[in-house]
């Protein structure tokens, strides 16, 4: 088991395990970067596990397999994965095929998870286990399924064979079908303490906690764009000199940085309010703002009346 921390959620799914009732549709809950989609690939790795440990035994031939998928996956390299390709040679979904024959990781294509995804799903659900006992299907970012996807889904779910288990995680339960949730047992995932954090993120960054509020997904997004970063930081601390110059600064960078500006200062807010530094109007018309700003750059608003705007809301 690699997470360090959701302590409740990992002895409950546990217990689950070794009682052999884990669920054949589990939904894994909780804020970004918290876990959960490496909690769900360790509950796969003991589902597939040919001995029956919860969390996989690592010696069995499931476990060899399914441990190098995994590495991969976490460190990002599902591009890498072979591709299932239909008859038609159309990429249907990623299928880890000669990697481990009973086990599929189905990433959003793009920015959605696509009904043609969810039809390589059933496809593969109806075919029997070949290593393992039993087949998973982790469906990662489960909150990005279209409508239709999700209705293809539920189909599936009303009636799963008996050997498959459906992993699905998500941001939150709201944004999903409530039929789906209502097919699945939920576990929710909390934000990571300090210590878990510094853990994950391999060291002890106070200011990347706080401009994350915790989560390590976020936390290495900001620790590839420090110099953004440092800017919003300067936008945060309110020095008038200091905005100015951010400005200059940010007003020769392309649109994708200006947006990405955009974001690390939203979830600042977000954060600063949650410390109570910010009282709750001006949260709600800073967040407000940020959106409609959004959309003006897109249209090509000037980015320094942008900020000064956001400015003068702050103070
Ligand atoms: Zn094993």
């Amino acid at each position: 088991m690699r997470l360090k921390d959701q302590e409740r959620a990992k002895s409950f799914l546990e217990k689950l395990q070794s009682q052999g009732k884990i669920p054949n549709a589990l939904l894994l809950y909780g804020p970004p970067g918290v876990g959960k989609t490496t909690c769900a690939l360790e509950l796969s790795k003991g589902l597939l596990c040919q001995r029956g440990a919860p969390w996989g035994c690592g010696g069995c031939a499931s476990c060899e397999s399914i441990e190098s998928v995994i590495d991969r996956i976490l460190l990002g390299e599902w591009e890498s994965i072979s591709l299932f390709e239909e008859s038609a040679g159309r990429k249907v979904f990623l299928y880890l095929s000669g990697e481990h024959p009973d086990f599929i990781f189905v990433p959003p294509d793009g920015t959605s998870l696509k009904i043609d995804q969810i039809r390589g799903v059933r496809e593969f659900v109806y075919r029997k286990p070949a290593l393992s006992g039993r087949k998973v299907i982790l469906i990662d970012d489960a909150h990005l399924m279209t409508r239709e996807a999700a209705n293809a889904l539920l189909k599936v779910l009303e009636e799963p064979p008996g050997h498959t288990h459906f992993l699905l995680v998500s941001e939150g339960k709201e944004s999903l079908l409530p039929t789906i949730v209502s097919r699945t047992h939920q576990v929710e995932l909390s934000p990571l303490d300090r210590e878990s954090f510094y853990e994950l993120l391999g060291e002890e960054r106070e200011d990347l906690y706080r401009a994350s509020g915790g989560s390590v997904k976020l936390a290495r997004e900001l620790r590839e764009r420090e110099d953004v970063l440092g800017l919003v930081e300067d936008f945060i601390e309110g020095d008038p000199r200091k905005v100015l110059s951010l400005v200059q600064e940010m007003e020769k960078r392309d649109l994708e940085d200006k947006l990405l500006f955009l974001r690390f200062l939203e979830d600042r807010v977000r954060e600063t309010f949650l410390r109570r530094e910010l009282d709750y109007d001006r949260f709600e018309a800073m967040v407000r703002r940020i959106e409609e700003i959004r959309a003006g750059l897109r249209r090509g608003l000037r980015f320094s009346l942008a900020v000064y705007s956001l400015y003068s809301i702050r103070r």
